[in-house]
């Protein structure tokens, strides 16, 4: 015991106890309503989540690591190789490709926390090692800077570059030895960690303020907060509010770059989507915090602006591939800035041309999940829960081998132009591979995110068949099976097996927000009494009693869904949900001859689920009757007279949209045209 706390000493770190593993740790967080489980405290048993989890243990990560460390496909892991003096060579890849190692370490090291299989921890070591190698003394790291270093080449040096990704990276190293020590209980990569975030306070300290503002897509907030989180070292969360502060006082900031206006003068998200989730996330951990009331305002603007005007359906974020901002705030044509990966204007929410990066959609489960934390309220987990059924899992395949960088919502080979970035899911994303490790470590964690505590019990934010052992906040062990074919059906059944004996303490289950009619029995008795209202968590208080039942029972019809008529390009168009599921329509269901175009919806349609495998994966399809119209005879013509066209029922299959594109290549619709 007394050695313990000597090393603890030494490290500054605190000592990992039961509540301190988990993923994001806002146990001692003053300004968070809840916290998380441990890590490793959920085992996926049955079902969606299981399912996903299994093909990411066996495939998603043997697959990525193998790529890459196979320098003739990427050259992540050779240029810490080359930068340990361990090789010979120069950097290749994108400047960002050290954060995403980091990202694919995150993921083995959470996947380790639920197996404990040791051949990860040993992997895990030997990578370490290299790395520590690769870090310069002072703690600094990025692989191009340090590659040319070693060479004396003078060609790169640190920070030279603002628009460099110096510190996402660094970000993701802080992130990543988070989640390693939390589920070893090992100190060696947070040695690294903690190297590196001693060298960038110092850099921050001292650094002249044009330096001091350089920072791209910004992971390093959250990096920070976390290691602050980890340590308990006061300057890291001076840091973090320090890095939120000089945001925005550039003279020549961009919206592109989210430092254009300082951060909590920002009444819009514009920019691109990934740098702006990400910078919503860190500075909802910096107000877990800090409870600075000015971050919190900012924040509240921003969901309210994403969700009620700049979201898809599916969660996706980030409309456009390239456009101008501010747009119609600046008069002045040289004021107009261009930007990538954006934002777009109000309800501007094209389909084909959606850009809808993987790590957008992320980013918005990152920040949700952070909201949900400082707030328990359930409008944030329904975001999360609504962009990991759809945007997120759409950029992977079912395979777990194949990745998407883009998530439009329709997809037509009849399309006169190519956009970029394949519109078929590839195995290595050539020039930016961001995506893959993000959405790979996000299946790993996503158990992570399915309980929280908070001082009066037990949260139930996400569901799907696992066993739970956790410990309440103070500290009493709980256990429970939950039982269910979430999100294909709407029943859950959960079998208490540990309570603490003689002690009330409350169950939060959670009400999706599209989920009318909830109903819940306690020991087989129903209670009707309880209020289930959509979109909130229902409270249930009692001595509970080992072996007790609580069932839930979500009702999920098929629904139809409109959008606010101010998103011109779905006018008079459908999109079809069940539960948080959305689905499309894809041209491997039709007949032959048909196209997506020709189908038409009726918004009294019956469409009904039937279980079907596709690539191994059991999905739940709809089926049910359209109408199928003759729109062949466009030839080239923009416009036409209305044509009643003949209208001829059709069977049609949907399938969820983020298991489009596994069946071949496909045209793809989520926004199917009305009957008229
Ligand atoms: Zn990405």
């Amino acid at each position: 015991m007394i050695r313990l706390f000597a090393i603890c000493l030494i490290l500054r770190i605190g000592c990992v106890n039961a509540q301190q593993k988990a993923l994001v740790n806002t146990d001692k967080s003053k300004y968070a309503k809840l916290s998380s489980i441990d890590m490793g405290n959920v085992t996926w048993t049955n079902g969606f989540w299981a399912d996903r989890f299994k093909v990411c243990r066996d495939t998603m990560i043997p697959n990525l690591w193998r790529i890459y460390t196979d320098p003739k496909i990427s050259h992540a892991y050779r240029n810490f190789e080359i930068a340990a003096g361990l090789d010979t060579g120069s950097h290749e890849g994108p400047p960002f490709h050290d954060g995403d190692f980091y990202k694919l370490f995150e993921a083995v090291a959470s996947m380790y926390a639920s197996t404990h299989d040791p051949k990860l921890d040993a992997l895990m070591d030997k990578t370490i090692a290299v790395i520590a190698k690769a870090q310069r003394a002072d703690g600094y790291i990025h692989t191009p800077t340090i590659i040319e270093e070693r060479k004396s080449s003078g060609k790169e040096k640190a920070f030279n570059d603002r628009l460099n990704f110096e510190t996402y990276n660094l970000g993701h190293l802080m992130t990543a030895a988070c989640v390693h020590y939390r589920a070893t209980g090992k100190t060696s990569m947070l040695k690294l960690a903690i190297k590196a975030t001693d060298y960038l306070y110092n850099f921050y300290k001292t650094a002249s303020p044009e330096l001091a503002r350089n920072a791209i897509c910004p992971s390093h907030y959250m990096g920070v907060v976390e290691m602050y989180r980890t340590t308990h070292d006061s300057k890291y969360l001076e840091l973090a509010k320090n890095l939120i502060n000089i945001r925005g006082l550039m003279e020549n900031g961009t919206d592109d770059n989210q430092d254009r206006i300082p951060f909590r003068q920002q009444t819009q998200a514009m920019g691109h989507a990934v740098r702006a989730n990400y910078l919503f996330a860190g500075a909802a951990d910096v107000y877990a915090e800090t409870g600075d009331t000015t971050l919190i305002h900012t924040l509240n603007l921003m969901w309210n602006d994403v969700v009620n005007r700049k979201m898809y359906i599916t969660g996706g974020c980030g409309a456009l591939y390239d456009g101008v901002s501010p747009d119609g705030i600046s008069y002045n044509p040289n004021d107009v800035q261009k930007v990538h990966q954006a934002y777009g204007r109000d309800y501007q929410l094209p389909n084909f041309t959606a850009h809808n990066e993987t790590c957008a959609n992320i980013g918005n489960v990152l920040w949700n999940w952070r909201m949900l934390q400082v707030t328990g309220d359930a409008k944030y987990a329904d975001v999360m829960e609504l962009a990991l059924y759809n945007s997120v899992l759409s950029g992977i395949s079912l395979s777990g081998r194949d990745f998407l960088y883009t998530n439009p919502l329709s997809y037509s080979d009849e399309l006169p132009f190519s956009q970029r970035w394949s519109k078929d899911r590839v195995g290595y994303i050539k020039l930016s591979n961001c995506c893959p490790p993000n959405v790979v470590r996000t299946i790993s964690e996503v158990s992570d995110y399915a309980y929280s505590v908070s001082d009066k019990g037990l949260w139930f934010n996400l569901y799907g068949g696992n066993t739970l052992s956790a410990k309440l906040k103070d500290g009493t062990p709980v256990k429970l099976t939950q039982t269910t074919n979430y999100p294909w059906d709407g029943k859950v059944s959960i079998r208490l097996d540990e309570v603490p004996e003689n002690k009330a303490f409350s169950l939060f289950l959670r009400m999706p927000g599209w989920c009318k009619g909830a109903s819940i029995k306690l020991a087989g008795q129903s209670v009707p009494q309880l209020n289930t209202t959509p979109g909130a968590y229902t409270e249930i208080t009692a001595v509970w009693q080992k072996g007790m039942t609580i069932e839930l029972n979500l009702p999920m019809p098929v629904t139809m869904m409109e959008a606010n008529p101010l998103v011109e390009e779905t006018r008079n168009q459908v999109a079809v949900k069940r539960g948080p599921v959305v689905y499309c329509l894809e041209s491997a269901d039709l007949v032959k001859g048909q196209k997506v175009f020709d189908i038409a919806l009726s918004a009294q349609n019956e469409l009904k689920p039937e279980m079907i495998m596709i690539d191994n994966s059991p999905i739940m399809s709809l089926t049910g009757k359209a109408d199928v119209r003759d729109e062949s005879k466009w030839e080239n013509r923009l416009y036409q007279p209305v044509v009643s066209s003949q209208k001829n029922a059709t069977n049609i299959r949907l399938v969820p949209y983020y298991a489009w594109g596994n069946r071949g290549h496909v045209d793809m619709e989520t926004w199917i045209p009305l009957d008229r």
